[in-house]
């Protein structure tokens, strides 16, 4: 009997692992990938936005050369954190259901089976993409998830989005000798994009290195072209790759499965704002996952706060 199960190995998930140590409770990680699955997945040549001592967690530091640490660092850092403080963690191993029964959680895996006293949810939101929802959207040219450059060298790319995401891999690609379109439904590039990185956009755009579609809508995809329904009209593009940077989602169906209720609007999942319990005594949230659709609202600099406010709630309990 563990006193938490905590389920995703992500910064957040570590992050209450290392309160949870601190306070001399029993607890063990379940990860369904590698350790921060979802930090691995970034493109590999991804740099956080935010500083690095704003990603520290536990208050151990994060040194880096440039203030903005990238992904290898990132990885590094939070690596060096679990394996030096002996972090209990399961990776490979997916968490299928949680029950209750009484006080008592079981936690089900595609291995085992375990019981805590109090489990932490923190899956964060990058394992499902926003899906287009347009006929070809199926073929293997489309992708939600993005590497690395050199693959699309000398390919027709059409970029969908206007987010930090979709502008990083316009402006990689298009770097690599990929010729890139971008699809956008508003009338301008977001005012979200890094403040560095959004003239630079803005000026391939204007002298027209990269083509944009703005109030536009991919709306079909073949393997040899593409259809852009935009404000002049249909567009019919020649295409190679498309990627969709349409964003993510947290899995909403496993949140209801397990009892949580979510907002009819924004999915944004019930919980005390003070503790983080959800509806479902001594579960709890724990970093982005607690957006719902609203994943900027949750980033590490502002819900890595979640693990000392939980553990806060679990000891103030007992
Ligand atoms: C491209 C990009 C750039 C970003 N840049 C920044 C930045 O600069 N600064 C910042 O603060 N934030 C940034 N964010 C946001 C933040 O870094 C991430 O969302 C961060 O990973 C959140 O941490 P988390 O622990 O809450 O979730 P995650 O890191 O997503 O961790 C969740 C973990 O749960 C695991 N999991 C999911 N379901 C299960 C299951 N059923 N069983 C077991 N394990 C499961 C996943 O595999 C994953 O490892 C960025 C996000 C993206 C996508």
């Amino acid at each position: 009997m563990l006193d938490i199960l905590i389920i995703g190995g992500g910064p957040i998930g570590i992050a209450c692992g290392l309160e949870a140590q601190k306070a001399g409770l029993s607890f063990l990680i379940v990860e369904k990938g590698c350790l921060v699955n979802s930090l691995y997945n970034y493109p590999s040549t991804m740099t956080f936005f935010s500083t690095s001592e704003k990603l520290e967690i536990g208050g151990v530091p994060f040194v880096t050369i440039s203030n903005k640490p990238t992904r290898s660092e990132a990885l590094e850092y939070y690596r060096r954190v679990a394996t030096s403080n002996d972090m209990p963690i399961n990776l490979f191993e997916e968490v299928t259901t949680v029950k209750k029964d009484g006080d008592v959680f079981t936690i089900t895996t595609a291995k085992t089976s375990y019981q805590a006293r109090k489990v932490i949810l923190s899956t964060g939101f990058y394992d499902i993409p926003v899906k287009l929802n347009i006929p070809g959207e199926e073929l293997p040219k489309v992708k939600h998830y993005y590497k690395d450059p050199h693959y699309y060298a000398m390919q027709k790319v059409v970029v969908v989005g206007s987010s930090n995401s979709a502008i990083d891999v316009a402006l990689e690609t298009y770097r690599k000798g990929a010729d890139v379109t971008l699809v956008i439904r508003g009338d301008e590039v977001s005012h979200r994009v890094k403040y560095w990185v959004r003239p630079d956009i803005i000026n391939r755009i204007k002298e027209g290195s990269i083509k944009a579609y703005f109030n536009s809508h991919l709306k079909a995809v073949r393997e040899q072209d593409v259809d852009i329904d935009t404000p002049d009209g249909l567009v019919t593009i020649e295409n190679d790759f498309v990627m969709a940077m349409t964003g993510y989602q947290p899995n909403f169906s496993f949140l209801k499965r397990l009892g949580i209720i979510l907002s009819d609007d924004k999915y944004i999942p019930q919980y005390h704002p003070d503790t983080m319990e959800t509806n479902l005594q001594g579960l709890y949230l724990a970093g982005v996952v607690c957006g719902g659709l609203d994943t900027h609202l949750w980033f590490i600099e502002n819900s890595r706060v979640h693990a000392e406010m939980i553990i806060e709630d679990i000891l103030g309990g007992d």
